[in-house]
Parts: C-alpha cells; structure tokens; sequence
C-alpha cells in the first residue's frame, strides 16, 4: 500500500518518527508540496496525508487510487470533503491532541503581557541593568494577577483547561459559550451573558472555534464594551479578531495589551494591521507544537489509518 504525506515538515521536522506509518506500508514523506506538484505525487497512492495541502476536486478526480485521505490536523477545511465522499475516499481527521499544550501558551501569552520576561531577560544582557542607576528596573507597567477576572469566550476543552490555570493564578473566572453545562459552575467560575464577560473582565481569552457567528466577535462594537485597560489573548483563530479595530483599541490604550498566537491571514503577511499596534505579541501559530502533543498527534494519525485497514473507522469527518 502506497502511502504519502504531502507536507510532513511542521508535523515532524526530525524530532519524532514516522515509523508508525511506516509499519502500515510503503511511505514516503515530502516536507511540503507546491500546488503543482500534488498530482503527480499522489496519483499511485492508496492513502494520503496532509497538513494544509488543499485536496481539491479536481486532484481527488485526477488521482483514482486514493481511499483514505488523513488529515493531520483537527480542521480539515483543505480537504473537499464532499468529493471525497462521492469517491468513496474516507477523511479522517485529529479531533483533539493538543488541549493542554494549547492551553498553557494562552497562559504564556498572558504572562508575557504582564512580565516581558524576555523583553527584561534582553535589556540585561544588553547591558541596561549594569548601567542603571537603581538596584532593578523594569520597562513596562507589571501587572499581578490574582483577584483578576479573566473572560474566556468558548468553554470548551481548551477554554476550561485554561480557566483551571487561571483560578490556580487566583483569578476569577468568566466564561461565555453558545452551550453552558452549569455543572462546571464553581465558586471562581461563572457562565455569564457576551455582553457581561465583555464589561467586567480584565483579560479576554478566546478560544471559540471560526464559525460564522464567532468571526470578528472582537470588534470595535465589543472592545467598547470592555473595561479600559483589558488585555486580549487570541491562541484560537486569528479571523475572531477584526484587527483594524484591535490594533485601534491597543494605540488609543484602551486595550493594555493583545497577545495572539494567530492572525487573520497566516504566514502574517507585513501589511497586518496587529504589526502597526502598540503592545502586542505575536506568535507564529505555535501553540500546538510541542513535542509531546505533535506525538500525540502522530499516534492518533496512525491509528486512525489502522482503525480504517481493520474495517473499523474512526474519527472520519464525511461518512
Ligand atoms: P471545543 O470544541 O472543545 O470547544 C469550543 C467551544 O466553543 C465549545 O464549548 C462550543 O460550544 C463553543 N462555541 C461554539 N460556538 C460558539 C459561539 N458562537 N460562541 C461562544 N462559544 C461557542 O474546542 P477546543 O478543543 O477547546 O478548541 C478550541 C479552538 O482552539 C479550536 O476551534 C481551534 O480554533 C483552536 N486551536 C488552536 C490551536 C493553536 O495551535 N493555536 C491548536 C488547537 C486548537
């Protein structure tokens, strides 16, 4: 069985393997795949796997062996789901892998925010410390967290994983979802209405998935709503945030600091709005790559090929 991964770079760059693959047939790995070359390297092969390597219509039609398309990812929008199914060729896709990684980056973001640890860490070495006059400085307002609220829009896996970690800083917590489940109420963390998480937070976490109702729910309309001075995270999704208006938001200092792992169109392109804003960070979409959870990951791929060679599917996405 002739197996290939069109864009294997990101997933593995050569800290873990694909020997799991490797068990199941006869693989071949290409780091990425220009749009040109995808039929001519997917046009013999049974299964195919892809990161963001678009499988168009048109591909699937060129390309008739393929059964099994494996995305390596949880969203599969690069796959034409629906021309794979008239095809007969199952999707499966990651569904979760990367809770916990994902979570502590919107945690490392917002530390950041408060601290600038690297900022201190390159000042010192630059010699600021050793030419100040005082016995310690710091170059930008440091904020404590505790006694803080922290509004999280989307209160799902990742969303209430974060919430813990936020309660163990001794915030409060604030969370908004289309579908509430009281039963994760405690005392240091509430449901409340869009409208209320927006006026009475300090932080601003999202982590909703793109739908159409959620795409720009960061807009001038809602920052007007939040506290002076709120800070943002955005590990989600870079389209939830309309970046005109946040990038307005941070230079009037309405909004302290924004710090966000996405951006509305990625590789960030050098005219985005966020790189004109003061206080931002900016991260290129790294959240869910640590190793660990790239293993994860790695594992769920394989077993969702194995699951479908035992005639026992999973985790397909166009049954
Ligand atoms: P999840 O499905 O467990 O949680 C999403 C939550 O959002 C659900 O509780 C859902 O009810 C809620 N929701 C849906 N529509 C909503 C709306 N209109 N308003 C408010 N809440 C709404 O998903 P998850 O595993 O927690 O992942 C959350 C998001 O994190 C993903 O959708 C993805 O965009 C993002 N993500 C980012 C990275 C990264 O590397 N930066 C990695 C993995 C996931």
């Amino acid at each position: 069985m002739k197996i290939v991964v069109l864009d294997g770079y990101t997933l593995n760059p050569g800290d873990i393997t694909w020997e799991g693959l490797e068990a199941l047939g006869d693989v071949t790995v290409y780091d990425r795949t220009k749009p040109e070359d995808i039929v001519t390297r997917i046009k013999d092969a049974e299964v195919v796997y892809t990161n963001k390597t678009p499988l168009t219509r048109a591909t699937l039609e060129a390309c008739g062996n393929i059964r099994f398309i494996g995305v390596l990812a949880t969203g599969y929008n690069i796959v034409d789901t629906e021309a794979a199914k008239e095809k007969e060729i199952m999707v499966a896709n990651i569904p979760t892998y990367g809770t916990a990684a994902v979570s502590q980056f919107a945690i490392a973001l917002l530390l950041e925010l408060c601290h600038h640890v690297g900022e201190h860490s390159d000042a010192v070495k630059n010699g600021e410390w050793t030419n100040n006059p005082d016995w310690c400085f710091w170059k930008y307002p440091l904020v404590e967290l505790a006694g803080k609220t922290m509004g999280i829009i989307g209160f799902g896996r990742i969303g209430q994983d974060t919430g813990k970690i936020a309660q163990a800083l001794g915030m409060q917590v604030l969370a908004y979802d289309e579908y509430p489940r009281p039963e994760l109420e405690t005392d240091t963390c509430h449901y409340a209405d869009l409208d209320t998480l927006l006026a009475k937070s300090d932080v601003i976490s999202l982590h909703c998935p793109l739908f159409p109702s959620t795409e720009g729910i960061i807009n001038k309309e809602t920052i007007a709503k939040m506290k002076q001075g709120v800070m943002i995270i955005n590990d989600s999704r870079g389209p939830l945030i309309v970046e005109e208006d946040l990038r307005d938001a941070l230079n009037s200092g309405k909004v302290a600091g924004a710090a966000v792992d996405v951006v509305s169109t990625e590789p960030i392109q050098m005219d985005n709005p966020l790189l004109q804003a003061k206080n931002v960070i900016i991260t290129p979409h790294i959240a869910w790559a640590p190793k660990e959870s790239r293993q994860r990951l790695m594992d769920i791929a394989v077993d969702n090929l194995k699951c479908y060679l035992e005639g026992k599917p999973k985790n397909i996405v166009n049954s």
